[in-house]
């Protein structure tokens, strides 16, 4: 390894004075343009010193001018606003995390009282909140799902359910889908069901297998050749709708059999609801359009309101048990922080108190419907719109042309943007009390890029 250079660093003074500036504009009630000017300029320099100038590079393409992304500062509702004062519609909702809308009041009073009280716990006593959150989840949870684990990205609710898994099966084997999506730490990226994420990583864990999404019949087939050559399996992993792939609904018949099969073959049926979860795909759970109820069921994203990172996996009493001999075998210490239980009881309450799977329902409907009406108009460019609640998809014929339709838009106010596994789908994810006026605003602008375009 080549040695490494020394470099000039800021002296003790010089990171007093720059924390200073940012503190300082983190409070300001009122900001220069010369200084919103500036901050964009040390924003990319930040990026590109500091962080990852990829993602410097990557907005830059999204952009047909090849200007950089603007830099967000402040949004309400379904609009953010950046720095420069420009407004966006958000129809891309964090990639799922703003169900409720961008600094919903409710959610953010909640973590404001929460944040004067005690924003972090002692991880010794008792916290409230903690139980009060894992009280209302068990509630809402389909079937006997009732008991939690809270922490804070999808990730770590996945790498939760897998423990627990083969903690409690006492075997090691998942089944994955093609094309799935369930975060990209080490366990879970083992899940990943498209090799160009996974491949430099390797090896991850060994005993995972893949079969194609919708295709219960080939689960069922590769449990038979596991148990025939002695192979273990724990779990079958599988997102109720396909978030990342683009919105991929598998047929109706799909989750009924998964659970016929696991139950078959004693396997746990682990239903990763992190991005479906909360309303998004029109239910609570994505799958109660099926009927179905998963052994662990994993949340995540909206689940914090789009305030707090929160998420968490949950399962039933009789499979918990092997967590609860020793409370620790598993923990997090910022898991289940009382700011992010305040705000997931507020993302609670907000969700049912404002109906937003029944919202959710209603205007994927007609957002559907109208996408539909575009794409007949389109249909040289627009191969097909998918999708469930307000988790749609609208596949180009090339992962260029979709990224033109994103730049077009963006130029146009409104913000969309590929998932991460399928590029040529651009997924549309708005808040779920996006109002109809919102949706009428996405459309006309879509068919005016994709005029334009054309
Ligand atoms: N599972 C699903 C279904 C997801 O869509 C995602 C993220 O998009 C994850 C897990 C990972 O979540 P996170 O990025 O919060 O770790």
């Amino acid at each position: 390894m080549a040695a490494r250079m020394a470099r000039d660093q800021m002296t003790r003074k010089e990171i007093i004075k720059e924390s200073r500036h940012w503190l300082d504009l983190i409070s300001a009630r009122k900001i220069t343009r010369y200084q919103r000017r500036k901050i964009v300029r040390e924003t990319i320099g930040n990026f590109d010193s500091y962080y990852n100038k990829g993602f410097l590079e990557y907005r830059k393409s999204m952009t047909e001018a090849g200007e950089f992304a603007a830099v967000e500062w402040t949004g309400r509702g379904s609009y953010f606003t950046d720095i420069l004062g420009r407004r966006y519609l958000d129809c891309l909702g964090g990639y799922g995390i703003y169900s409720a809308g961008i600094r919903h009041p409710t959610v953010i009073k909640a973590v404001q009282h929460q944040l004067e009280r005690m924003p972090l716990s002692s991880q010794e006593l008792l916290d409230p909140l903690r139980g009060a959150l894992g009280e209302l989840l068990g509630e809402i949870a389909p079937g006997d799902l009732q008991k939690c684990f809270f922490i804070s990205n999808g990730t770590d609710a996945v790498e939760g359910a897998m423990k627990l898994a083969r903690l409690y099966t006492k075997k090691s084997g998942f089944i994955s889908c093609l094309r799935g999506f369930h975060g990209k730490s080490y366990g879970s990226l083992s899940l990943m069901g498209k090799s160009e994420y996974r491949v430099d990583f390797e090896p991850l864990l060994q005993d995972v297998y893949f079969v194609p999404f919708g295709d219960a019949t080939a689960v069922a087939m590769e449990l038979e050749k596991a148990a025939a050559v002695g192979l273990d399996i724990a779990g079958v992993v599988v997102e109720p709708i396909q978030g990342e792939a683009g919105a991929i609904v598998p047929p109706d018949d799909y989750w009924p059999r998964l659970r016929e099969i696991c139950t078959r073959f004693n396997v746990l049926l682990i239903a990763d609801e992190v991005q479906t979860g909360m309303g998004r795909t029109g239910k609570l759970f994505g799958v109660e359009h099926w009927d179905v109820v998963p052994d662990i069921m994993c949340l995540g994203k909206a689940l914090g309101g789009g305030v707090m990172p929160l998420s968490a996996f949950i399962s039933t009493p009789e499979i918990w048990g092997v967590l609860e001999g020793n409370p620790f075998i598993h923990s997090s210490t910022f898991g289940g922080n009382p700011l992010a239980c305040a705000a997931g009881i507020a993302a609670i309450y907000v969700t049912f108190a404002e109906d937003l799977p029944g919202r959710a329902a209603k205007s994927g409907e007609y957002l559907m419907e109208k996408l539909r009406e575009i794409q007949a108009r389109h249909s040289d460019v627009l191969v097909e719109v998918r999708g469930k609640g307000l988790l749609i998809g609208l596949e180009f014929v090339t992962s260029e042309f979709g990224y033109s339709v994103a730049a077009g838009l963006f130029r146009r106010g409104v913000l969309v943007a590929g998932t991460l596994l399928n590029a040529k789908t651009l997924r549309v994810e708005p808040a779920l009390n996006i109002s109809k006026k919102e949706m009428n605003e996405l459309l006309e602008k879509l068919d005016d890029t994709l005029d334009d375009l054309s």
